[in-house]
């Protein structure tokens, strides 16, 4: 048997988690964020899924989008930081990739541009994030020049992004949208990433830009109606190799920072930081062992971690793990593993994990 550390892949769930979001934001065309590899779950595998169900694609670099682009990918791709040199929008022109324009410089370079056809551009702005765009009393200006600009295809989009959305008790996702709302701009609009897709029905407008949701987590601090139909697409799943009854006093892993209270059963699963498990995760984070939860015990080495097993019935080399997906979120993994939330977890997993697809 090869090295049992994998992540599983159910893409029926990432087609059931596209249907929530459209029955959620059913006036709103749909945009699908893939970046950073789709989240780290396969850029390819996932945007060919998710091609004939959602209205276009968003990535975060030409790089990203190309990458998609030479694997057959047609649906249009927004890039959503924009051009981060001028010689891009050849690049993006050939494909038909979507850009945005979030600065004076990434204008001029559109308006100096030589394009063999011209771009579809979504115009950014600053709505109180503080993180990239044009700040909403510029806004009227770009959107004028980009309406004259011969390499901007006619009818550009308006969009802003969220600093707040996932904190359903901050003013400041209404204070971005009347922003929003008060820019004398004719054009179509967009704001809405998962947690406002989920929480924020006044912020869906005319697209909605999805990312975490659509992999089936939630980026909601607690349980919230809207996130219960959401089906985990990824399962990160291992096998025990090993088992062996300790002592009470008994230390396990590096370290030792777990000390066994009482005779204790420790399985060993393969998985570890290696394979993107958090190396941060503490003792007692939650596992499922052929569906039942067990506790890390132990530090998280590279290759392999630890579990108390001795309340857990039929434990034996060859049990399946689940260390996030089916029957625990990553959400609640990224609760016990330091500073994190489960985007990153998902995000920052290695190469040297198999991405298998499970259910189609
Ligand atoms: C990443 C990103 C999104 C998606 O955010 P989620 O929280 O994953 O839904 C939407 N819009 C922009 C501009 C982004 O950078």
């Amino acid at each position: 048997m090869a090295r049992p550390a994998q992540a599983l892949l159910n893409l029926d769930a990432l087609r059931h988690n596209v249907r929530h979001a459209r029955t959620l934001a059913s006036g709103a065309r749909l945009m699908a964020v893939v970046k950073a590899n789709a989240y780290g779950h396969g850029a390819v595998t996932i945007a060919k899924e998710l091609q004939p169900v959602v209205d276009a694609l968003a990535v975060a670099s030409v790089d990203e989008a190309i990458e998609l682009h030479d694997s057959g990918i047609r649906a249009p791709i927004l890039l959503l930081e924009g051009p981060f040199e001028a010689a891009e929008l050849q690049q993006a022109a050939q494909r038909d990739f979507w850009v945005t324009v979030a600065s004076e410089q990434q204008l001029a370079w559109l308006e100096q541009a030589k394009l063999t056809n011209p771009l579809q551009c979504w115009l950014k702005v600053n709505t109180g994030m503080n993180r990239l765009g044009v700040d909403s009393a510029h806004a009227p200006a770009f959107f004028q020049r980009l309406v004259s600009c011969a390499n901007c295809a006619t009818a550009p989009v308006l969009y802003t992004h969220f600093s707040s959305a996932d904190n359903l008790l901050s003013a400041r996702t209404e204070r971005q949208l009347e922003r929003f709302a008060a820019l004398p701009i004719d054009a179509p609009r967009s704001a809405a990433n998962s947690a406002a897709v989920l929480a924020w029905p006044g912020a869906h407008l005319d697209w909605v830009r999805p990312g975490y949701m659509l992999y089936g987590n939630s980026p909601l601090p607690d349980a919230h109606p809207n996130t219960k139909a959401l089906r985990p697409v990824m399962t990160l799943t291992s096998r025990v190799i090993a088992l062996r009854e300790v002592e009470a006093g008994a230390a396990v892993g590096y370290g030792g920072t777990f000390v066994s209270q009482r005779s204790s059963r420790i399985a060993t699963i393969a998985i570890g930081y290696g394979d993107g498990y958090p190396r941060q995760a503490v003792n007692g984070t939650p596992l499922l062992i052929n569906g039942q939860r067990a506790r890390l015990a132990g530090r998280v080495s590279m290759d392999m971690l630890t579990a108390d097993v001795t309340d857990l019935e039929g434990v034996q080399a060859g049990s399946e793990v689940v260390l996030w997906g089916d029957g625990l979120s990553v959400d609640e993994i990224s609760r016990y593993a330091g500073n994190t939330i489960g985007y990153e977890l998902t995000t920052r997993m290695p190469s040297r994990t198999p991405r298998v697809v499970s259910v189609s």
